[in-house]
């Protein structure tokens, strides 16, 4: 399998009033075509930071400390604006939360898709459009001549989710990053956007990363699971692999909050404490320490080691040496 995309060591921090805080430390990770990978974390766990510094649109005051990002063997933390305009959409595009704030709405959105492939590629008018009706029947939208010289505010919340997974996809980019995609939909609309994903990971020779803060949703959908907890990848490998036989207290724990996996009889889990506020953060030792029932001194001062059981990684002082 062609490696897609080769994430080393990545660490990403904000200056706080107790100094920088690491939002992203040391995460590593490979992509490979047709990977379909769930990244699951509360908010505060950095997998928006993670994603959005390989994307190239970290905010301003982000400052990248250490790592690679790969993407088909080129280097992009560091590339110019200008540099990453010519390369974003033909080798790794993102689908955000809120298809109306991603959508232009004084234009047609069937133009709003053209002018991706009018930027990337060199193709004739007709070629184009061509390529975007196709595009948006891939994305299950019917009547797409009709649809195309729509303004978003003519579409249902659905349909321009839609029409923003088309312009991500028309360039036929490497990777796809869809940031929490279903989360401003109602439920029904939720269940047909996923439906689409699976729809798309079948025919698509890509890499998917979807961010999500919901297993549940993640179990349905995706091959492979990372779980992020403030800023660290803590656990990581097949989905089922992770859900039925889960070795970070931090996974057990938030799946025993779940209905749908506490044991029966069990009662819901409550994890104790939350997610800590960024300044008042440790760079050092492991972030789940404060809310941990098998938390060792040692898990304070040294972050674990992967620990490697058949493929499925996880970074936990109870497991290894
Ligand atoms: Fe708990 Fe220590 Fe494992 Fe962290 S490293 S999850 S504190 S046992």
């Amino acid at each position: 399998m062609k490696k897609l995309l080769e994430v080393k060591d990545l660490t990403v921090a904000f200056p706080t009033e107790n100094g920088e805080k690491n939002a992203v430390s040391h995460i590593s990770f490979d992509l490979n075509e047709k990977d379909f990978v769930g990244l699951v974390g509360e908010s505060g766990s950095g997998k928006t930071v993670a994603t959005q510094t390989i994307l190239g649109i970290e905010s301003s005051e982000a400052l990248v400390k250490s790592g690679s990002c790969k993407l088909n063997g080129i280097e992009v933390l560091g590339l110019s604006d200008k540099e990453w305009s010519k390369y974003r959409a033909r080798n790794i595009a993102t689908v955000f939360q809120e298809p109306a704030s991603a959508l232009n709405p004084l234009i047609k959105v069937g133009k709003q898709i053209e002018e991706v492939l009018k930027i990337h590629y060199d193709f004739s008018r007709e070629k184009r459009e061509e390529i975007v009706l196709e595009t948006m029947r891939k994305c299950g939208l019917k009547d797409v001549e009709k649809l195309y010289k729509k303004y978003p505010h003519e579409l249902s919340g659905g349909m321009q989710q839609r029409i923003v997974i088309a312009m991500s996809l028309v360039a036929n980019p490497n990777v796809l990053i869809a940031d929490e995609p279903t989360t401003a939909l109602d439920a029904k609309v939720q269940a047909q956007i996923i439906d689409l994903f699976k729809d798309i990971s079948r025919i698509y020779k890509g890499a998917i990363v979807f961010i999500s803060h919901d297993l549940n949703l993640i179990e349905t959908i995706s091959k492979k699971v990372m779980i992020m907890y403030a800023g660290r990848i803590v656990e990581r490998g097949f989905t089922k692999e992770v859900i039925s036989d889960p070795l970070h207290p931090y996974t057990k724990a938030l799946l025993k909050a779940v209905p749908n996996y506490k044991k029966r009889g069990e009662a819901l889990y409550n994890i104790r404490g939350h997610v800590k506020a960024l300044k008042n953060r440790s760079n050092d030792g492991c972030p789940f320490y404060d809310r941990c029932d098998y938390a060792m001194d040692i898990c304070k001062k040294v972050y674990p080691k992967d620990y490697n059981k058949d493929g499925h990684l996880v970074n936990c002082h109870l497991y290894g040496e």
